[in-house]
């Protein structure tokens, strides 16, 4: 690693906040990796964005490669949903009823989506965690399987890691989650085809539910060995458990159809239920779970499986991404992915040419860098993931910070691109890309 970059940008003002905030809340942030810990240093404070770019409370500018961790299909401030949410607010916040947005956006996300009812709520986590307890109800079975690696909130069934064998139930994940809450949830590795066969001979008449990302991105973007998902669907299937596929970062992002655009749409298979969040909810608090009609009818009040929510269905959220959902057309999906091209083949002959291993990987419009030895291969698993230099990408994504560019600040993230990521944002991230593998060597 060399020292080309240094903190050479203003960070007075973040630094004074971050202070405060660690006073009164732990850690300074409210998600824990936007307090750089696996990177160092001061988080910026955001004080407004326009289109790809961000300000901080010292005035620095920032090209947006985070897009609020998926969210910001669209780029920020987006005048079209901007004005849809201020008409929105001036009639009023939160009702507590029915609302027309509600219903326009169901059928929006039923129109693109594998599901034929949707039930919204307010985080990606609630989702995850609705979609589980529907599938439990509806099998009358108790076990769950899941992947090591793939996030799907902080569920604490799902905060959970593999226990002692393949076959056997997982440990928890993190101090304050009971064993009994990881008692029947079993962890497997990715890709890994005879894993699932295994834990389906074994435990399968007890398998609720099997969950994944439809591609995962929470470990790096790990794209699902072809045939993977239809594979995962055909298991479930067969063995009466439910196929649930975790589209909150890849829903309306992969692809305008999500993870499921690139495959199930392709092959001919549907997920029995989807999670969805972030574009969905066009920068505000929304996201949903749908499926199957007859699984969906089993919630309340239509059948016995509780699920509510005081803001589910927000209509100021389901505005925000009802907007952005019309607006996300075909043409939103190929800028994102030209850029995307652009930017992936010069991360790479900057990074070749520094001579730093490396690894990128897509799916759709979504990719990553792993700062891993490719002679080793793809990256497959949650094991493969972990051997990502984090700190080489910590010098990297200093240097980036430095030259404008405010990467994810964890090396196991994809870089999020926007439909308002022009030719400046796209050539300031080109520029700095030499100088950051230089650092990283
Ligand atoms: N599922 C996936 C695939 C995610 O990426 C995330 C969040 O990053 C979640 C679920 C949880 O969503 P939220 O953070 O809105 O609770």
């Amino acid at each position: 690693m060399t020292t080309e970059a240094t903190a050479s940008r203003p960070t007075a003002a973040s630094a004074a906040l971050f202070e405060r905030a660690r006073a009164v809340t732990p850690g300074g942030v409210n998600s824990p990796v936007r307090a750089f810990n696996a990177v160092g240093g001061t988080p910026r404070f955001i004080r407004s964005a326009a289109g790809a770019w961000l300000t901080d409370v010292d005035g620095n500018e920032y090209v947006d490669l985070i897009c609020s961790w998926g969210p910001m299909l669209l780029g920020h401030a987006h005048p079209e949903v901007q004005a849809a949410v201020a008409a929105a607010v001036a009639r009023g916040t939160s009702y507590g009823t029915p609302t027309e947005p509600e219903v326009e956006l169901a059928e929006e996300i039923v129109d693109r989506a594998p599901v034929e009812k949707v039930r919204f709520v307010s985080s990606g986590t609630e989702a995850t965690m609705s979609a589980i307890r529907l599938a439990r109800g509806f099998t009358g079975r108790d076990v769950v399987v899941k992947f090591a690696g793939c996030y799907h909130g902080h569920v604490d069934s799902l905060l959970a890691s593999a226990g002692s064998g393949l076959a056997t139930f997982a440990v928890p994940g993190t101090p304050g989650v009971p064993e009994s809450s990881t008692a029947l949830t079993l962890v497997l590795p990715y890709n890994d085809r005879a894993a699932v066969e295994r834990v389906f001979v074994e435990h399968g008449p007890r398998i609720a539910c099997l969950i994944t990302e439809a591609a995962p991105g929470n470990m790096g973007v790990v794209p699902p060995e072809p045939g993977f998902n239809a594979f995962l669907a055909e298991t479930c299937r067969t063995h009466g458990a439910l196929f649930v596929s975790d589209e909150v970062m890849t829903g309306f992002r992969a692809s305008r159809h999500g993870q499921w655009g690139l495959d199930g749409a392709v092959e001919g298979w549907r997920p029995d239920l989807v999670t969805f969040g972030k574009v969905m909810g066009g920068g505000f608090p929304a996201a949903a779970f749908g499926g199957r009609a007859d699984v969906m009818s089993r919630l309340s009040p239509e059948g016995p499986v509780y699920q509510a929510g005081t803001l589910s269905g927000n209509p100021i959220a389901t505005t925000a991404g009802l907007t952005t959902l019309r607006l996300a057309t075909d043409e939103v999906y190929a800028h994102i992915d030209a850029a995307g091209e652009t930017i992936k083949a010069a991360a790479v002959e900057a990074l070749s040419a520094a001579g730093v291993p490396h690894v990128v990987q897509a799916t759709g419009t979504m990719f990553s860098v792993f700062f891993t030895d490719p002679a080793l291969g793809a990256v497959r698993d949650f094991e493969d993931a972990s051997r990502t230099d984090s700190t080489a990408y910590a010098a990297f994504f200093h240097a980036m910070l430095d030259r404008q560019v405010y990467l994810p600040p964890s090396a196991y993230e994809a870089w999020f691109l926007s439909s308002a990521h022009d030719d400046r944002a796209v050539q300031t991230v080109l520029d700095a890309l030499p100088h950051a593998a230089r650092a990283a060597a």
